[in-house]
């Protein structure tokens, strides 16, 4: 068998187009961007967020402090975004440099403007089985999978990696709709006898190669978050190849999830600024 691979451009280019049209319909919502520092790989993945943030329609507010900018101007930045009202979505891009405190300024974002949906109030909505605003790599993911008709009811899904930004929302998002999941981390006994049971495989690990043919179940649905750079290009934490030969449905990397992560960022955006319209 060879899997049938998802096209996350082609799903994100739908969603973009989604958000666009409805955006046209009512007031523009404001995405406000806030990168502290240099990092080469931030300023990379902010630039794209403010791009589609203004392709889709919306106005961008960007704020950039320096490296050397302490817990309280960050704080202090964050405070007038959260009383703006022309901003309906902050992003504070992580991660941050090492003398910060994330946490605590992640509790600075409003709950209807974490269009990260990174706050505890969110994460907590959506552990409760609540309606929030989801973190955008796992709700890309849900939509994906929504998209290809995989059923979710009922499903036996496997996530790999309990980051509070992939794996814990992920596994909680496929709890939502019904799915059967088992959460497997660094600590995990054994990883394949696992991921076996999988009809729905969610791979956010981080670690290159990680998943072989020996990790998946005949027909699989198999979902690669991980994003390696390497000399030769982009690679996931899918032995891709190999696992092609097996799985049923596959994400490619790059063109899988990677492209849904924005266009969900926009979704949320619009999602909360029609939350907030009076
Ligand atoms: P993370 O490092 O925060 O978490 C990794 C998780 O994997 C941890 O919970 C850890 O317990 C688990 N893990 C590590 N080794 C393991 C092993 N051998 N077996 C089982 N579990 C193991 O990473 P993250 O932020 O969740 O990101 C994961 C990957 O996804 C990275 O490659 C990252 O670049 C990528 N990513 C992609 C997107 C996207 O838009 N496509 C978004 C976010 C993250």
């Amino acid at each position: 068998m060879t899997a049938e691979l998802i096209d996350g451009k082609a799903v994100a280019a739908k969603v973009r187009q989604e958000v666009a049209a409805k955006v046209a319909g009512g007031p523009a919502p404001g995405l406000a961007t806030v990168l502290v520092g240099e990092d080469p790989a931030s300023e990379v993945y902010v630039r794209s967020k403010r791009r589609a943030c203004v392709a889709a329609g919306m106005a961008g507010f960007h704020r950039r402090l320096p490296g050397t900018a302490t817990q309280q101007q960050v704080d202090e930045e964050l405070a007038r975004l959260a009383e703006d009202p022309a901003v309906s979505g902050i992003l504070l891009q992580l991660p941050l440099p090492g003398h910060l405190d994330a946490d605590a300024l992640i509790d600075r974002i409003p709950v209807h403007k974490d269009v990260d949906g990174l706050t505890p109030g969110n994460a907590g909505r959506l552990a409760q089985g609540r309606d929030g605003l989801r973190p955008c790599t796992p709700a890309g993911i849900e939509r994906l999978l929504d998209e290809y008709a995989v059923p979710l009811s009922g499903a036996k899904a496997v996530v790999v990696g309990r980051s509070v930004l992939v794996g814990r929302p992920m596994a909680h998002l496929l709890l939502t709709r019904d799915a059967t999941v088992t959460l497997c981390h660094s600590r995990t006994k054994d990883l394949a006898a696992e991921t076996r049971t999988a009809d729905i495989l969610i791979v956010a690990a981080g670690i290159p190669g990680l998943i072989g043919r020996e990790h998946v179940r005949p027909g699989a649905t198999v979902i690669d978050v991980g994003i390696h750079r390497s000399r030769a290009g982009l690679h996931g934490d899918v032995r891709f190849p190999e696992v092609r030969e097996i799985a049923g449905l596959l994400t490619p990397v790059p063109g899988g999830v990677g492209p849904m992560t924005i266009a969900m960022l926009l979704a949320n955006t619009l999602h909360a600024a029609r939350r907030q319209e009076p």
